[in-house]
This record gives C-alpha cells, structure tokens and sequence, in this order.
C-alpha cells in the first residue's frame, strides 16, 4: 500500500469509482449514482479535466479523464458505466 499523498485533502474530494478496488460495487448510494458518504476519492490535483485521483481505501493514485471542459473543474456526476470494467 502506498502512503497517502500529503496533496490528499478531505476538503477536495471527487466521486469517481476506483479503477482498483472497486468498492462502490456492493453499494446502493453508488449505484443509484448520488455521491456516496463513504465511497469517494481524494482530488490531489486536476489538469483541465484530467483528475488526479487517490482512493483512500486501497491508495490506488491514477488519472481520470472526466471529459469536462477546463473552464469548470465541478463534476456534476460520477462516470461509471459497463466501460469502466
Ligand atoms: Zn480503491
Ligand atoms: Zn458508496
């Protein structure tokens, strides 16, 4: 396990499934695509819409591309889909 990026905020958070663990699969909140209590990412950076993302549960760090335009960095949705698999 990787340590906790010290980038990581609790005040900057994104809804986005983790790649890795995929802990939100079990999870009703998630399914019905509102933004989960328990199942959220740490934002450490963005790049336009690119997403530096950390999952607190696994530490996984990866990029999500959110398909945003750079002028918003909000994300009205968590992306996921049979894609995502
Ligand atoms: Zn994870
Ligand atoms: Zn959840």
């Amino acid at each position: 396990m990787l340590p906790l990026d010290p980038q990581a905020d609790i005040g900057r958070r994104a809804w986005v499934t983790c790649p890795n663990c995929a802990d939100h699969l079990d999870c009703v909140t998630c399914g019905q695509g509102r933004r989960c209590r328990d199942h959220w990412r740490y934002l450490l950076s963005n790049t336009g819409s690119l997403l530096h993302l950390q999952c607190p549960s696994c530490t996984h760090i990866w990029d999500h591309e959110t398909g945003f335009g750079a002028t918003r960095t909000r994300w009205s949705r968590p992306v996921s889909g049979p894609e995502d698999r």
